[in-house]
């Protein structure tokens, strides 16, 4: 099955797709997580990224494009993918219908998870990530069991750089601006479906089921 999640910063995309990773069995794509590893690898793409990422700025259409067009022909992406973050901008979902279209593929749903402007900030304050398994915890919402520490690798968490109010405030007007008019462009082609993204995960988890589970 071939996804999207999509939502503003702190919908809870990157902890859907990890539920439906393990649902699915099919691979998680996530443009931010690729970007910071670029970032940290130094590499000149990450180099290029790291100021738009730091202001929450959306970082150039061609340098995400290039990344996720060599991440979905990796052999793992044949049964299927959940594209987390991408595409954020009308011409990136225009470059993937060409990419898919190019191999006799396309999109089976496009799923919006809808939640209100002070959830997300409250949910983005209070995220904590750890950069060396990828898991996701939030100091009230999902605490770790020891604070500051991993559950899963015990490595030490961290508050991403952008997860600060003023960049979490500029993020969600980028994604009015840039990535919201991308309903109407998946609602057109029939692939929109919206969910409220206002529950607990587990909650959100089975709506997703139900919807990708329709026709
Ligand atoms: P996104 O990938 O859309 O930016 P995340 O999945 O990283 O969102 O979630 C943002 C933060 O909110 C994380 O700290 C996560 O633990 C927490 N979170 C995710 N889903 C929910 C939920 N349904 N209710 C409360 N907190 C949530
Ligand atoms: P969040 O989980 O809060 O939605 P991400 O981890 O997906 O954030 O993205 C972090 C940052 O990486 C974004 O603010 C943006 O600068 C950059 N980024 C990620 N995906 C894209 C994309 N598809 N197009 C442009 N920039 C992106
Ligand atoms: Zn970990």
């Amino acid at each position: 099955m071939n996804l999207v999640l999509l939502g503003p910063p702190g919908a809870g995309k990157g902890t859907q797709a990890k539920r439906l990773i393990e649902k699915l069995a099919i691979p998680q794509i996530s443009t931010g997580d690729l970007l910071r590893q670029a970032v940290k690898d130094e590499t000149e793409l990450g180099l290029q990224a790291k100021v738009k990422m730091e202001t929450g700025e959306l970082v150039p259409d061609d340098v995400v494009i290039g990344m996720v067009t060599q991440r979905l022909a990796q052999d793992d992406c044949k049964a299927g993918f959940i594209l987390d973050g991408f595409p954020r901008a009308v011409g990136q979902a225009e470059a993937l219908e060409d990419l898919l279209a190019s191999v006799g593929r396309g999109l089976e749903h496009v799923v919006s998870i809808e939640v209100p402007e002070e959830e997300l900030v409250r949910r983005l304050t209070g995220r904590r990530s750890c950069p060396a398994c990828g898991a996701m915890f939030h100091v009230s919402f999902n605490p770790p069991k020891q604070s500051g520490i991993c559950d899963a690798c015990k490595g030490e968490l961290i508050t991403r750089a952008d997860d600060n109010e003023e960049t979490i405030r500029n993020r969600i007007s980028v994604f009015r601006q840039q990535t919201e008019p991308l309903k109407d462009f998946y609602q057109a082609k029939g692939l929109l479906r919206g969910i409220d993204g206002s529950g607990t995960p587990a909650e959100i988890e089975n709506i997703i089921a139900k919807v990708i589970s329709k026709a």
